[in-house]
């Protein structure tokens, strides 16, 4: 039986990269988007043109190398922001414009200061400059979003969906902006717009929930449920405030729970870890240790009557095995002793995929290091392939330091509270301390990136 295929729209770019401590730069943002490549996401929402000259560079950059997946740049409803974006990824293979506007009260009276009328005609007139701008020989790919969709009056919504998709929107995304819905009633709001926007079926519904009452994932099935075949989630979460809808977390309540829901994604699910490794090491915001899917604990059995179970039989206590998320095989210890192939996985679980130059790099410090230090741990690891890769003239004969951009293995301390400004992008705010398996992260307060989240803070809102 064909089961519907639901397209994983990753935002870790965009929405994600918006939330306090995660901003990246332009190489890193690069990095990561090889990596959703190689995850096998369907769309990489890699910026906000407009927003600044650093997010331009980075859509233009990822749509120039990354070309499977679609690349989309976000604009607000303004034929400013949409050339703009347009202008952003003129390089892509396969671009998107994504435009959103505001659709409930609250955000047209105190924010937007607009109509009612006048958003839906707003709306209508974005779309429609966006889709005139892909070529006549291409089908134009324009995904509208109404923010706050969730807290917008229904029939309004209808409206606007209604005359978004006439105007040629080919996805309309119905963003739970502020994380309010409830599972039962984000089901209903989908079937609902299916039931009731005439047109409805030349658009594709997404999903895109936020997570602060914890329930961005289970709105976001629920959305699936009814209809919807799209969805916008991020790497371990991370996004506006509580976070966005976890894409390891969909991904996998699919593919463990195919009787309950019986959609096909093309995620590479072995490449999850690797890819939660890789952002949590770029932007140094660890993930936290029960995290489903993707936490260090997630697959650590203690007790002792789990670990005679798992022992006997994994399925006792393991509803997915670690190594269908790609998670490191524990028993797999890295010494003096192992080969390069043990070397070149290890490294890839972590989010470093080697090519074969880059390795015996690797590999030749490895060695030096493992002679040393008996059994070389992951963060051990992680270091070492960062001075690889900076090209840092280390030799690896040194135990490895502490004082360097190890992404934290344990407890998290914030010497003070980390101000929505601070930007841990900048080495290094970030100071380390303590042994590898109990390390604290100093996070001292700063505001050197005060100005430039003030010249963003109206682009924050996002969808
Ligand atoms: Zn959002």
């Amino acid at each position: 039986m064909d089961r519907p295929r639901i397209a994983i729209f990753d935002t870790t770019l965009r929405d994600g990269e918006q939330s306090p401590g995660c901003s990246m730069n332009v190489q890193e943002k690069l990095r990561l988007a090889q990596q959703l490549d190689r995850l096998g996401v369907d769309v990489i929402e890699a910026g906000f043109p407009i927003a600044s000259d650093g997010d331009f560079e980075a859509v233009q950059r990822i749509a120039a190398s990354v070309r499977r997946p679609i690349i989309a740049g976000l604009a607000r409803a303004c034929a400013g922001d949409v050339d703009r974006a347009w202008q952003a990824l003129q390089g892509a293979a396969r671009p998107r414009i994504h435009v959103f506007l505001a659709t409930s009260d609250i955000h047209l009276k105190y924010k937007l200061r607009i109509t009612r009328e006048r958003c839906l005609e707003q709306a209508r007139d974005a779309v429609r400059h966006a889709k005139s701008l892909f070529p006549k020989s291409v089908c134009a790919d324009v995904e509208f979003s109404p923010e706050d969709a969730t807290r917008t009056d229904i029939p309004f919504l209808c409206q606007v969906v209604e005359a978004v998709i006439a105007a040629g929107a080919t996805t309309v995304n119905i963003p739970d902006t502020v994380g309010y819905t409830m599972p039962e009633e984000y089901g209903q709001l989908i079937r609902t717009l299916h039931e009731k926007v005439a047109g409805i079926e030349k658009a594709t519904i997404s999903t895109h929930c936020h997570n602060d009452l914890g329930l961005a994932v289970a709105n976001s099935l629920a959305g699936v449920h009814h209809g919807a075949r799209q969805v916008e989630c991020t790497i371990n979460g991370i996004g506006e405030r509580a976070g966005n809808a976890s894409l390891e977390e969909i991904v996998m309540a699919m593919r463990v729970r195919p009787d309950r829901y019986p959609y096909e994604t093309a995620v590479a699910s072995e490449q999850l870890y690797p890819s939660s490794q890789m952002l949590a090491e770029i932007t140094r915001v660890p993930v936290q240790p029960n995290k489903a899917i993707t936490g260090r604990n997630a697959f650590a059995h203690e007790a002792g009557i789990h670990q005679d179970g798992i022992l006997k039989n994994p399925l006792t206590y393991e509803i997915m095995t670690p190594q269908s998320v790609g998670v490191p095989d524990s028993r797999l210890v890295l010494g003096k002793h192992s080969g390069r192939h043990a070397l070149a996985l290890r490294c890839e679980q972590l989010g470093h995929p080697f090519e074969r130059r880059e390795l015996d790099e690797v590999y030749r410090k490895f060695v030096v290091l493992a002679d040393r230090i008996k059994k070389v741990q992951d963060s051990h690891l992680l270091e070492l392939i960062h001075d690889v890769a900076s090209g840092n003239a280390s030799n690896g004969e040194g135990a490895p330091s502490q004082g360097k951009k190890l992404p934290p293995a344990a407890a998290v301390t914030l010497a003070r509270p980390v101000s929505a400004a601070a930007n841990c992008n900048e080495a290094h705010p970030a100071h380390l301390s303590g042994s590898a398996g109990q390390t604290t992260l100093m996070i001292p307060f700063t505001d050197r990136h005060s100005e430039q989240h003030r010249e963003q803070e109206e682009y924050l809102w996002g969808v």
